[in-house]
């Protein structure tokens, strides 16, 4: 079996790995790099847990320890054997039958499926990180002028109510963008304060006080 193999048909492990979707950082002497994705042998959060070696095609997981060449990977990834992953590779010189190639071929094209979808999604929930990040840099810049403008004009000009409402209105739309934000970057609502550390209740700043502390805060720099 063996001498049908040909492990110089091995894809070049630079293409191969970023085939797998792995963002390939530069390479050390030895062709060790890191490759952020994901990797075949577990399911990481960070996808920061790869590395490949672009020398020789191996790989080694810090996440769970696992390593090996370029057939291990095919065989974690498809969980498959040793001889299919071989096939998989193209490096098995005795033929594939016809199954066996629209076998390899329909799982290739349905990985680039998932592949292109989950790009797909990433670029979708950047996308929306921008935009609730933009709404949230609006309504700043709305807060900001407004103040700029009280501090002007002083607090007995009679301008001075609707800044104060602009203010106040801005607070309040500044707050809930601000949880918006967080929320789809995956972070912890900043307005959810823990009310006592050794139970998970939380508590919400009553938007009520927040507008009356920020109003006085600003009234005694207009002063
Ligand atoms: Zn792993």
């Amino acid at each position: 079996m063996m001498s049908h193999l040909d492990r110089s048909l091995l894809p070049p492990a630079k293409g191969f790995y970023e085939g797998e979707g792995f963002k390939l950082a530069r390479p050390n002497s030895t062709g060790w790099c890191h490759a952020v994705g994901q990797p075949p042998c577990h399911v990481s959060r960070s996808g920061k847990s790869f590395s490949t070696n672009l020398h020789h095609g191996g790989w080694h997981c810090f996440g769970c320890g696992q390593h090996g060449d370029q057939i291990t990977y095919i065989q974690i990834r498809d969980g498959c054997d040793f001889l299919t992953a071989c096939k998989v590779l193209g490096i098995y010189r005795g033929g594939l039958t016809d199954e066996e190639r629209r076998e390899i071929d329909a799982h290739a094209r349905e990985r680039e499926w998932f592949r292109r979808r989950e790009e797909q999604r990433e670029a979708d929930e950047r996308q929306k990180r921008i935009e609730f990040r933009r709404r949230l840099h609006r309504t700043v810049k709305t807060y900001l002028r407004a103040a700029d403008r009280l501090r002007e004009v002083g607090p007995d000009s009679p301008e001075s109510e609707d800044l104060w409402a602009t203010l106040a209105s801005a607070l309040e739309v500044w707050r809930i963008e601000e949880s918006e934000y967080s929320m789809v970057c995956g972070l912890d609502d900043p307005w959810e304060i823990p009310c006592d550390p050794h139970t998970s209740e939380s508590r919400r700043i009553p938007p009520q006080s927040l507008s009356t502390s920020m109003q006085a805060c600003v009234a005694g720099v207009g002063r």
